[in-house]
């Protein structure tokens, strides 16, 4: 055996039960967010945290890829050493940083705004937001939603700063560098495709924003200058309002959103029934208010996490999530470990291909079970509006990324400031006036999911491009298990065997374009 293969399989024998641990307990942390799990969850974290930075096997690593590994090995090596690279610090650093990061994102978990002196939920949140008419109630819900901010804003300032500590003791300019280095991706090339999608977007998101401000000040008796982000159906502004022609709630009234998501991934002929009886999706106190799909031991154990409402988007929530669940069934099973695994960009293009069904005339027909005549009158208003969805979101992507980038090349600075400025240059959103508040804080994936917000978007390029290669090689998506065996066979199956650009080439038929999203805001 080669010392390269004794190297990766030691390896994977040693982290795979840790790995289990470590997202069991993250797991319990999420629908249960008590102390003692928290406790757990680091605990978990810090023994997981202390096997990457295992000094020696490091070293081992670094010598046997430059002896010339070649193949499956040479590629275990290359995950395993960008794995590791991370966690090369001091262990006080490392530590530091495992606590801060858990206690963080205890207070977010915890933390309800108070409406009307009552604390609420984000959800009740939105719902304000979505359908109030009532610019001193919106407002109320609105600056709840960013009390959030001034609790971690002091302590995600800390983090930016030991993160930065951290990649600059392993040889990296900041965190932004290493994380862009670790995932194998280019921060030139990103700068260029996210300056790309700024061209393809910005006309077209102005005038359709311009559309929508009337609209606004409209229904609120206002001027187009007096509106504010509380103005908008959501805390952040990251979503297309509802804009009365393609209100679909009515439709999910009363209907079960689990039993649609599962009777879709079916139709494609995918496995949805062993993860959703892993799954915890319904509000409750105490329970992380987002979604996610976690993949607990890469031999089957998926789960999902939801709060879901009975509206479309629970169904592009519930679906999304499947969609990344059904890529951790998909792997092939001689995969090894270190390969049982799939790339950011990959998994949301197919949770995002999935979750855009929900917004589709062949969904609403077939698994909705809308007739075939209001499909018809839908389908062009729901094109329009899966346009909108794509340019407020890559507006907001852009406020993120370029916001990230800031917060880590100077942690220091003024960052109440430069989130406004973002928001007012790429989202076209009037600040608040005379605001001071660190509302960047109240946006989680700040704290803890750092430099992860530009996969989304990759993702969605990734998911469109998807969608055209399965339109023209199985004639769609819903009930066609051709595009179900398509996915599994290109996207799903190789794992994280090939890198993930390559990848995407071989699933869609092109590299990553930044013309598929131009296509496709062109009917906004
Ligand atoms: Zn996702």
């Amino acid at each position: 055996m080669t010392d390269g293969r004794r190297i990766v399989e030691e390896a994977e024998v040693r982290l795979a039960p840790l790995s289990v641990d470590t997202n069991l307990a993250w797991w319990n942390s999420q629908v249960e967010a008590t102390e003692e799990n928290a406790e757990r969850r680091e605990r978990a974290e810090i023994a997981w945290s202390a096997a990457l930075a295992d000094r020696d096997q490091f070293a081992a690593v670094r010598a046997a890829r430059e002896n010339g590994a070649s193949g499956d090995v040479r590629r275990r090596l290359d995950l395993l050493h960008d794995g590791m690279l991370r966690h090369q610090l001091p262990d006080a650093l490392r530590e530091r940083i495992v606590e801060l990061e858990t206690s963080v994102d205890l207070r977010y978990s915890r933390h309800r705004g108070v409406v009307g002196g009552r604390e609420v939920a984000d959800t009740e949140i939105k719902k304000i937001l979505r359908r109030s008419d009532d610019p001193r109630e919106r407002r109320e819900a609105w600056e709840a939603s960013k009390t959030v901010g001034a609790v971690v804003a002091d302590d995600v300032r800390e983090l930016a700063r030991l993160r930065n500590e951290a990649a600059r003791s392993l040889g990296h300019r900041d965190w932004f560098a290493l994380s862009l280095a670790t995932d194998e991706l280019d921060e030139e090339k990103l700068v260029g495709t996210l300056a790309a999608a700024d061209r393809a977007t910005g006309e077209p998101f102005t005038r359709w924003k311009s559309a929508l401000d009337e609209r606004l000040a409209a229904r609120f008796g206002c001027a187009v200058a007096d509106l504010r982000p509380w103005h908008h159906a959501d805390p952040f502004f990251q979503e297309a309002p509802p804009d009365g022609s393609v209100d679909l709630d009515p439709l999910f009234e009363g209907v079960d959103i689990v039993d649609l998501a599962r009777r879709t991934i079916e139709g494609v002929g995918l496995e949805a029934e062993a993860i959703i009886a892993r799954s915890d999706v319904y509000p409750r106190d105490g329970k992380n208010q987002h979604a996610f799909c976690i993949d607990i031991d890469r031999r089957g154990d998926v789960r999902v996490l939801a709060n879901l409402d009975t509206t479309q988007e629970s169904a592009d929530t519930m679906l999304h999530e499947l969609g990344h669940g059904v890529y951790d069934l998909g792997y092939r099973d001689d995969l090894p470990w270190l390969l049982r695994s799939t790339h950011l960009v990959a998994t949301e293009a197919s949770a995002i291909l999935f979750g855009s069904l929900a917004w589709r005339r062949e969904w609403l027909e077939r698994v909705l079970g809308v007739s075939s005549s209001d499909g018809a009158a839908l389908e062009p208003r729901l094109h329009a509006a899966r346009a909108v969805e794509l340019l407020v979101f890559t507006r907001w992507v852009l406020v993120m990324t370029t916001f990230e980038r800031a917060l880590y090349a100077n942690p220091d600075g003024d960052l109440d400031t430069l989130w406004w400025e973002l928001v007012s240059r790429y989202q076209r959103v009037t600040p608040p006036d005379e605001r001071r508040a660190p509302d960047w804080a109240a946006k989680i994936h700040i704290a803890v999911s750092p430099v992860y917000y530009h996969t989304y978007l990759y993702g969605a390029i990734v998911a469109l491009q998807l969608a055209a290669a399965l339109e023209s090689e199985a004639g769609g998506i819903v009930d066609r298990p051709d595009a179900g065996a398509l996915l599994g066979e290109r996207l799903f199956a190789p794992g994280q065997s090939i890198r993930w650009d390559r990848l995407v080439e071989d699933a869609t038929g092109s590299p990553l374009s930044v013309a598929f999203l131009e296509r496709a805001v062109a009917g906004a």
